[in-house]
């Protein structure tokens, strides 16, 4: 911590302490990024949870107080801001007004310049693409004073480095991008049951049509319940409520401080599991909720890492393509059953076909598991080499925001493009992330 803020990432696993914290405050005096000794990396809101927003020995540029915005077409839903603004402060500005984020993650305590930087994904991945893909332009500041525009027709490479681009290729300053029509501020959403992984394939076969769908898995269950879970889609509800209501978001509810290591565990997960599964009395439940309760359940509490105690946890998330029967889904699946490892964080999605504009964008056609797990060492570890194996057997990748451990091989299978990518960097930027990546 330096002052009140935290400079560690999500699933504080590795830690990493930073020789220096820079912040910045205004665009027009930003300092001379030459002049630092050490190498530089842009921190927005520390929401990945490896070390791709660490810079161990290094100077972290904290963009956070550049929170301002600059323009909000509001016929047209254009808006650009500073870096630093959150999406949640994006949020209560668009909302009132009929738009909304064209894709957002699971929590909205995250910035611009961070959903850039990961070329980020939600719900609407199978209809809208990946952030980047509705980024008109961003100005990015190189580390030798020059300022690039860029956008898909202006400097078009620093644009599709930096999209995805783990903040290696410079400060983003602020960004402009196209928001989403929406009729209400309300979700029509349905969570439906399923009973296996054929299942939730049939289910996301028969709701393409739906804008927002995400599933939740028992890790858990075996037997016959192997692979059951909850297939989760929605709709913005149309009128005739209106968006123009009040615009609050719940309180949110402390986790004040670190709970013992063992806190998450099997026994902990299986109950959890056991009592959201069986939480709706029929297979099918329709409920019309806030957008905020649909899209942000997580952001209900602060700082939640601190329920898997001190030594941190990481999360694994993968894309593999689509294979006849799913084998090797299952097989994955089988193996994090079986472990006994897995929190009950977990969120299964089909990615859709529109490619994503990032040189380095994790999302491509196929299926994405993200699961939590508590950190115990070389236990986790194996657990996720095996993983891998399954993984890069398919031709499948992990994504860099959720990663702590991923080799280099691991990296640059996931990545075919990383070596157009490169010549890109900024001399002065790096991360924990690449420099662990490029060392095995
Ligand atoms: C509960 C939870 C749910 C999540 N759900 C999803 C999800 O559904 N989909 C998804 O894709 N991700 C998801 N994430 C991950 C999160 O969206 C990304 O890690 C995001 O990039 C974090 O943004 P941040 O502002 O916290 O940036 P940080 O984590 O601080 O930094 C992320 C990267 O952005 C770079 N960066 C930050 N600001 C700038 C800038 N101004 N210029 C250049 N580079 C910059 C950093 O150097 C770093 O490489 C989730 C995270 C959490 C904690």
């Amino acid at each position: 911590m330096y002052g009140t803020k935290r400079y560690t990432s999500w699933g504080r696993y590795p830690k990493a302490t930073p020789e220096q914290i820079v912040r910045l405050h205004w665009l027009d005096q930003l300092p001379r990024l030459d002049e630092y000794q050490t190498s530089l990396l842009p921190f927005g809101l520390g929401r990945s949870y490896g070390d791709s927003c660490l810079n161990e020995g290094g100077t972290l540029l904290d963009t956070t107080a550049l929170n301002r915005f600059i323009a909000f077409d509001r016929v047209n839903g254009i808006l650009r801001c500073e870096a630093g603004v959150s999406l949640a402060q994006i949020l209560e500005l668009v909302v009132p007004h009929g738009w909304f984020l064209p894709v957002s993650p699971g929590t909205k305590f995250v910035t611009l310049g961070g959903a850039i930087a990961n070329d980020v994904h939600g719900k609407n991945h199978h209809k809208d693409g990946t952030f980047g893909r509705h980024v008109t332009c961003f100005e990015l500041l190189r580390s030798d004073g020059e300022r690039l525009m860029c956008s898909p027709t202006q400097n078009s490479d620093y644009y599709r480095a930096t999209i995805g681009g783990l903040g290696l290729t410079g400060l983003i300053l602020w960004a402009e991008f196209q928001l989403k029509r929406i009729p209400s501020y309300l979700i029509d959403s349905e969570d439906l049951q399923f009973n296996g992984i054929d299942d939730f394939f049939e289910l996301s076969r028969l709701s393409t049509h739906y804008t927002y769908s995400v599933s939740w898995l028992d890790c858990t269950a075996g037997g016959d319940n192997f692979g059951r879970g909850v297939f989760n889609r929605g709709e913005f509800f149309d009128p005739p409520l209106g968006v123009d209501k009040p615009h609050r978001f719940p309180p949110i509810l402390p986790v004040p401080f670190d709970f013992p290591n063992f806190t998450v565990n099997n026994v902990t997960t299986s109950i959890f599991n056991q009592l959201f599964y069986h939480k709706q009395v029929f297979p099918v439940r329709r409920s019309v909720k806030p957008y905020h309760s649909f899209f942000y359940p997580l952001d209900v509490a602060s700082d939640w890492y601190y329920l898997y105690g001190k030594n941190g946890f990481v999360q694994y998330q993968l894309v593999v393509p689509y294979q006849d029967g799913y084998d090797h889904v299952k097989e994955i699946f089988r193996m994090i059953v079986r472990s006994g490892q897995a929190s009950p964080l977990i969120v299964f999605k089909t990615f859709g076909t529109l490619q994503s504009p990032g040189m380095l964008s994790f999302p491509r056609e196929g299926v994405t598991l993200a699961i939590d797990f508590a950190f115990k060492g070389e236990t986790t570890l194996q657990l996720l080499n095996q993983l891998d194996e399954i993984v890069f057997a398919v031709n499948g990748a992990l994504y860099p925001a959720k990663d702590a451990r991923m080799s280099g091989a691991a990296f640059r299978k996931s990545f075919p493009n990383w070596e157009t990518f490169v010549p890109f960097i900024d001399p002065k930027f790096s991360s924990s992330f690449w420099r662990r990546i490029n060392a095995k």
